[in-house]
């Protein structure tokens, strides 16, 4: 029972049923700001449905790295590829349809804060994919529905608490259904009890097939759902494996001091 999984919930039944998958591939991946380079040449394969979690100390390079998936920063060198299709220097239309295949949740939850939760999401619905408002209106409300919101369509950012924000700001990810779902320490910034309800939708996520790569300091989240832990430090990956190896044979000694700081 999925439930019985979490001793923090305010359980939302969540069905995420017939999500799509892609593969992203990370293949030799430089960033640079200025003179600082902050991913040395990265490289990583997510399989199509696979579910990889980023450890790592703050500054090592986690935000851009996923960042860089949906461009929202760009490559100083190597080279990303979404199912085989090098994306790294798409611009106009087929950067927005590279968006649209890929879901990003933030820290900050990022938010309209004039708009509505159902607003929110049916916001790109209707401006960026060219939805009627009546079928983008369902469409949002079935999404807040499956994150346990479906009473708070109209409520603002500011009456809800930080953990409904977060299952919005998923819900409005997941609006143009995505293949790929990529997350910033999404309960970083949350009230320790409302993490629990964000954790079980990411849980359900995590079974509907999507590919999904997330960025958190819950270990036992990371433990528990993860297909493959990453972790990085110093903008380069210095060990990945299958969580029950990872947490209890790290190889790396960097790994090892970080483990023990965090466990
Ligand atoms: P993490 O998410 O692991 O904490 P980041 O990817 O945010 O790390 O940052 C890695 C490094 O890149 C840090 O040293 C940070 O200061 C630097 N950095 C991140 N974003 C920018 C930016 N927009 N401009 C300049 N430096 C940045
Ligand atoms: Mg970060």
């Amino acid at each position: 029972m999925l439930s019985a999984l979490f001793t923090r919930s305010a359980a939302p039944a969540a069905d995420f049923s017939r999500l799509g998958q892609a593969r992203v591939e990370l293949r030799g991946v430089v960033k640079q700001y200025g003179d600082q380079r902050v991913l040395n040449g990265v490289s990583l394969t997510v399989e199509p449905g696979e579910v990889v979690t980023i450890l790592g100390p703050s500054g090592s390079g986690k935000s851009t790295l996923i960042r860089l998936i949906n461009r929202l920063e760009s490559l100083s060198g190597g080279e990303i590829f979404i199912d085989d299709r090098p994306v790294g220097q798409l611009q106009g239309a087929s950067l927005r349809q590279l968006r649209s295949r890929i879901g990003f949740v933030f820290q900050q939850f990022n938010l309209y804060a004039h708009l509505t939760a159902r607003q929110n999401i049916t916001l790109a619905l209707e401006h960026v994919h060219g939805r009627q408002k009546a079928q983008a209106h369902q469409r949002a409300q079935a999404l807040l529905e499956q994150v346990g919101l479906a009473d708070k369509a109209e409520a603002l950012p500011s009456q809800l608490s930080g953990g409904q924000q977060q299952r919005v700001a998923i819900a409005r990810a997941l609006a143009s259904s995505p293949q790929i779902i990529l997350f910033d320490e999404p309960t970083s910034a949350l009230d320790p009890e409302t993490i629990g309800e964000v954790l079980q939708v990411m849980k359900s996520l995590a079974h509907s097939g999507i590919t999904m790569i997330v960025v958190t300091h819950e270990m036992h989240f990371a433990r528990e759902i993860a297909d493959r832990v990453v972790f990085i430090d110093g903008g380069d990956i210095l060990e990945t494996g299958r969580p029950e190896d990872f947490f209890t044979r790290p190889q790396h000694p960097r790994t090892q001091r970080f483990l023990q700081k965090v466990l």
